[in-house]
């Protein structure tokens, strides 16, 4: 039997936050990892590059079934604390848009940071550790039962994260674990995740794969303006990744093609300036020019702009302002960076991740319902969680 503190199982963003949190409080810390290293989608994050966190965030950045849940921890570890840590470990680092902050070089030398924190508050972790099997003895007294052992000690927080990549060792263990100790699990779903379109609507799109440009997506009251990527199974981008965590089947996506333009006073004024050029041809200034022609090919008609009538180019106009598409799903969790719902926050504590219903259970990071949009914002939601676990935990 191996007697520690606190066992953290799942050695990612908020695990290993948690850990040396708490290790460096004195106590006794294990990392029951069971992948064969820590920290594996940080590793893949950011295009290897980890968007570590977002200099603008605030609880508004977050999907939660309770929007309160989010506040107290991100308020009490905020991006500053965390660059405070990647400048002292001088790893050097760039914004690179929107408040997103990603490493000059690469997201190992965030891993490195987090295992050097461990090793400095001699939090002990075990990867390649399988859990077969979680007990409660009693209040405060848990097992963990590993290929390496049965780990006992008062406190026991999970942090296993969500289900996107299973190839990346994401796993439902910690939803199954919080519903054997009585806990709601909010249906879970793919987030942040490219858009799938079948059928006609995938065949219009077919043939423009790779092609790229500014688009404001709009679904269920939120929108978002940056790239669309089209690709050959629907649409990604960073604006279609971030309503996709707004969107379900069955609901009306709409994107305007032209964002921060005036569709209608564009097509008047070149209708006045250039009379005999084509509709595709006006476009193709505004769009990439082979979206400009599948478009007139589809959608619109192609004609000289002298020959629209002003309700044609009105119809014109609010098609380019309003265009609907009809996506049939998502790529789901083999290309997800989130997933959305989890853990209740109803039945944890805001300010220290435990469990209402069992003392001495914690959640933290992904695998609780708060969601960040893309952009740096999950990690923080995992490092703010993770503190405040670490700072309370056996207090
Ligand atoms: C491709 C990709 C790119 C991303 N890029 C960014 C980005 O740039 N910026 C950003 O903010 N967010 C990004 N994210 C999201 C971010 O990675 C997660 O939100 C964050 O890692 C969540 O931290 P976590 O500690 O809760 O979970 P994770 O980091 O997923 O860690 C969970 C850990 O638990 C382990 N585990 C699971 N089940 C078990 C089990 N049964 N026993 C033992 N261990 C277990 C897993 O192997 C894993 O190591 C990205 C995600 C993906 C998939």
């Amino acid at each position: 039997m191996h007697d520690y503190d606190v066992l953290i199982i799942g050695g990612g963003a908020a695990g290993l936050m948690c850990a040396f949190t708490a290790g460096r409080r004195g106590l006794r810390v294990a990392v029951i990892e069971h992948a064969n290293r820590v920290g594996k989608k940080i590793l893949m994050s950011g295009g290897g590059r980890c968007n570590f966190t977002n200099t603008g965030t605030t609880p508004a950045n977050y999907l939660s079934g309770n929007p309160h849940f989010c506040k107290s921890a991100l308020a009490r570890y905020t991006p500053w604390h965390f660059i405070e840590m990647v400048e002292r470990h001088r790893i050097a680092y760039h914004e690179k848009e929107l408040g997103q902050l990603f490493c000059d070089e690469s997201s190992k030398l965030i891993v490195k940071m987090l295992m050097d924190e461990c090793t400095a508050a001699g939090v002990r972790v075990l990867t390649s550790c399988g859990v077969d099997r979680v007990e409660a003895m009693g209040e405060r007294d848990f097992r963990v039962h590993t290929a390496a052992g049965t780990f006992r000690a008062p406190a026991l927080v999970v942090a296993t994260g969500g289900l996107s990549i299973p190839s990346m060792g994401a796993t439902g263990f910690g939803y199954e674990l919080a519903r054997s100790f009585g806990h709601a699990v909010l249906p879970t779903r793919a987030g942040l995740v490219p858009l799938t379109l079948s059928g006609t609507h995938q065949q219009r799109f077919a043939e423009l794969s790779g092609v790229a440009f500014p688009v404001t997506a709009e679904a269920n009251g939120a929108s978002f303006s940056n790239q669309m990527l089209i690709t050959h199974r629907g649409l990604s981008g960073p604006s279609i990744l971030q309503i996709s965590s707004f969107w379900q089947p069955g609901d009306a996506l709409v994107l305007d093609l032209l964002p921060g333009l005036d569709a209608l006073d564009f097509l008047e004024a070149q209708r006045a300036a250039r009379p005999a050029a084509m509709l595709h041809t006006v476009l193709a200034e505004v769009l990439p020019k082979r979206f400009a022609q599948r478009l007139c090919e589809v959608w619109l008609t192609d004609r000289p702009m002298k020959q629209f009538t002003p309700p044609q180019l009105r119809e014109a106009a609010a098609l380019l302002q309003r265009f609907p598409v009809t996506a049939s799903g998502t790529e789901g969790y083999r290309t997800a960076e989130v997933t959305l719902g989890g853990v209740d926050t109803h039945e944890l504590s805001s300010t220290t991740m435990e469990s209402r219903r069992v003392p001495g259970l914690y959640f933290v990071g992904e695998v609780v319902d708060v969601t960040g949009w893309l952009g740096g914002y999950n990690f923080q939601w995992a490092w703010a969680a993770g503190h405040a676990c670490g700072g309370a935990v056996c207090a």
